[in-house]
């Protein structure tokens, strides 16, 4: 009973200090910082980042840093993840695509936000992993798919928005191609290694047009070897 009682408290002590530390964050790192869409930071404080990121990185998921992933591949900084998903203006009844899944985590911030949510990993282990931590934590609007972003995803096209989340030195057409007149994308652009320029990419009459948002690192956009 003793030891039933002690687990209990221990489980609940636990749920607590994350759950703190993640509302620390939205107000310290992001509201402070200039993200004012109401929706988007309920939706940062809802999604239990520690449970997407590996387990030897559960204590620094709510730091105000990058943090590594696997596959020498790494998860934004809660405040880019924000800023990135305010930028697209999310609403609930919207389909948006994300490029590089990583640990699922922007995909379950947008789950919380809109309709539905399709995104490509193009890195089988993390794809995989994340399609099952998403379903574990009952993200049943997101559908994830292992494969090489660049084509994006015609099936389920035209897409509201798009967030891209890995670097490519241009925007791939495919994905220009599948924003609906009117969508919104967000992708970093810029050569392999170093700072990389954040676009906003609006479709407007048929037009393409580009907005300079801010300089970023992320890591690079690969291509499945087929498509070399
Ligand atoms: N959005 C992720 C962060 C991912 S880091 C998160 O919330 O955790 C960028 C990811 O893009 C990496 O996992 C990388 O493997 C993936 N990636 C790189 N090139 C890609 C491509 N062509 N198609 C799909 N995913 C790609």
């Amino acid at each position: 009973m003793y030891i039933l009682w002690f687990l209990c408290m221990s489980f609940w002590f636990q749920t607590d200090r994350f759950e703190e530390a993640r509302h620390r964050m939205v107000s310290e790192q992001l509201a402070k910082r200039g993200i004012k869409d109401k929706a988007v930071l309920e939706a940062m404080k809802k999604v239990p980042r520690h449970l997407l990121v590996p387990e030897s990185q559960r204590e620094n998921a709510y730091l105000d840093r990058p943090l590594p992933i696997g596959q020498g591949q790494t998860i934004s900084q809660p405040y880019i993840v924000a800023m990135m998903t305010e930028e697209i203006k999310p609403t609930s009844d919207m389909k948006v695509l994300e490029i590089g899944t990583g640990s699922g985590y922007q995909a379950a911030v947008l789950a919380e936000l809109v309709d539905q949510v399709f995104t490509i990993e193009i890195v089988p282990e993390l794809g995989n992993k994340a399609k099952a931590d998403l379903n574990e934590l009952g993200y049943d609007n997101v559908n994830v798919k292992v494969g090489d972003g660049y084509e994006g995803w015609p099936s389920n096209a035209p897409f509201d928005a798009i967030i891209v989340t890995a670097a490519p030195e241009e925007i791939p057409q495919p994905l220009i191609d599948q924003l609906k007149e009117g969508g919104r994308m967000v992708i970093p652009v810029g050569p392999v290694g170093k700072t990389q320029e954040l676009l906003l990419v609006e479709k407007k009459d048929g037009e393409i047009h580009r907005t300079k948002k801010s300089l970023v690192r992320f890591v690079p956009f690969t291509r499945s070897p087929a498509d070399d």
